[in-house]
């Protein structure tokens, strides 16, 4: 493995650490319905109206799986090149909260549905998949009410998939890197929305540090990071925190072997609980639930749903549409904005034009309340709009910035860019002999500048631009303008 030189961190005694990171994601799948139930899960419902007999544990309730989770699970595995097992098994993991009626929650232990497979760095280093697991998550318990804690169980059953690396990883960068690509991942193929603001994706980290060339030492959990800036900044604190507490070269002083959670305010991780009181499980099998089987037939029909990935539609955009790699990334860093991109072009917009107007203005417009769209989707200009306007653009109807105006219309209005242009009156200008006559306007009184670019000086010209766009409001096409300045200096020269 070659962790070494990427992630070297030089402590102050000189010596050189690698650090050695795992994750655990948890990702809520996005059926309709519970793991084990038919309860129709749904963000943000009045507390405790979603269960039933089995989601809340009542006497003689038994659980059934959910034969969409275990699809979406297999499609999660083979979009990962995982192997997924024919039979695996259901567990139950005990412990004792307030948040799970049961007392156990239902997972996979030594018998996971899926292992192997993993992601590939753009450095080209490969992060391996230990395991995927399947499991269900608990209720929510929520302790900002004065002395009370009150408990929610709409989640308690909703289908969950733990995805866990081997630690390979050696710097917060690449634990960043691997969580966006798996999660573009399961965004693409429709397994999850893993909105974390949702609590729909929850990574947990391990992190421990040893001298390049020594053993590996004592790792350390970080758990329920719940956005990717946390666990950027956690990794970061942990590695150097581990680091110093070495480098005092007090074995009381040590890192332990424990479980910390990053307080966020204080940008620090603290303990949450040590070695000793470590939770013990006591795993068994569900005498509940059958063995879970896959066969061919399933695999082959959720390899079938598989989209182009988003690594694969990267690589396309820039060999076949022209793309940089940053364009690239921007257009494929979501599904619906791939698919508009790739709307736009099939229609016939230029590729680098609609890059370019959909990561400056169409992506910004998301975040306009005035627009009044959370996704790419639910805008009222369509890919046909789009590609009309960028060809007014192309051909020079409308200017550049005219156009960024019709386009602000166009998003609150829905009218077409054609519409638009007419009735804002933006087309450009290009009667000649129009803009020859706001150039001489614009000349008398400027003999300054004018002599300033007579010497030579072409820049100047840019000062003469102005008041002849302003003249004609914006609506002179420039080239034309600068050509006709140009001109009627050199004659009267
Ligand atoms: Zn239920
Ligand atoms: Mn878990």
């Amino acid at each position: 493995m070659s962790t070494a030189a990427a992630g070297v961190v030089s402590g102050q005694t000189g010596t050189r650490w690698i650090p050695v990171i795992g994750l655990e994601v948890h990702c809520q799948l996005d059926t309709r319905t519970k793991l084990f139930c038919g309860c129709e899960y749904s963000f943000g419902a009045e507390p405790n109206t979603i269960t039933c007999p089995v989601c809340t544990a009542q006497p003689g309730a038994l659980p059934v799986l959910n034969s969409a989770a275990l699809e979406y699970a297999v499609r999660a595995a083979l979009a990962l090149n995982a192997d997924v097992a024919p039979v695996s098994k259901f567990d139950r993991k005990n412990y004792f909260y307030c948040d799970l009626p049961k007392g156990y929650q239902i997972s996979q232990f030594d018998l996971p549905y899926c292992t192997g497979g993993g992601i590939q760095l753009a450095s080209g280093k490969f992060i391996r998949l230990t395991r995927i697991h399947m499991e269900e998550d608990a209720g929510k318990a929520i302790h900002d009410r004065g002395d009370a804690t009150l408990v929610d169980l709409n989640r308690a059953g909703v289908p969950l998939i733990e995805s866990v690396t081997e630690a390979d990883m050696c710097s917060a960068d690449e634990a960043h890197e691997y969580l966006t690509a798996l999660k573009e991942i399961f965004q693409y193929i429709g397994v999850s929305d893993c909105d974390m603001e949702k609590g729909s994706l929850r990574c947990d980290v391990n992190v421990s540090v040893h001298p390049e060339g020594e053993p590996w030492r004592t790792k350390v959990e970080v758990k329920n990071l719940n956005s990717f800036r946390n666990v950027r900044a956690s990794i970061q604190y942990e590695i150097a925190r581990q680091i110093e507490a070495y480098e005092t070269g007090d074995p009381a002083q040590y890192p332990e072997q424990e479980t910390r959670l990053f307080d966020v305010a204080a940008g620090v991780t603290r303990t949450m609980r040590s070695k000793e009181d470590a939770h013990d499980y006591r795993y068994f099998p569900d005498p509940d639930l059958p063995l879970v089987t896959v066969d061919a037939v399933l695999i082959e029909r959720q390899r079938g749903l598989l989209p182009e990935l988003p690594v694969a539609r990267r690589a396309r955009y820039e060999s076949e549409l022209g793309l940089s790699a940053y364009d690239a990334g921007v257009m494929t860093a979501a599904r619906d904005v791939a698919d508009f991109f790739e709307t736009v072009v099939r229609v016939g917009g230029d590729p680098k034009a609609a890059a370019n107007w959909i990561a400056n203005d169409v992506l910004r417009a998301l975040s306009d309340p005035d627009v009044a769209a959370s996704s790419i989707l639910e805008l009222l200009v369509k890919p046909n709009d789009l590609a009309e306007l960028i060809a007014l653009v192309g051909d020079g109807t409308v200017s550049k910035n005219a156009g960024r105006e019709v386009l602000d219309e166009m998003l609150r209005s829905g009218a077409r860019a054609k519409d638009v242009v007419q009735a804002m009156g933006l087309e450009q200008v290009q009667d000649t002999s129009q803009i020859d006559e706001w150039c001489r306007a614009a000349l008398a009184g400027r003999e300054a500048t004018v002599a300033d670019v007579r010497a030579g000086n072409l820049k100047a010209i840019g000062a003469l631009m102005g008041p002849v766009m302003q003249a004609s409001k914006g609506s002179a096409d420039p080239q034309l303008v600068r050509a006709a300045l140009l001109r009627i200096i050199g004659e009267e020269g």
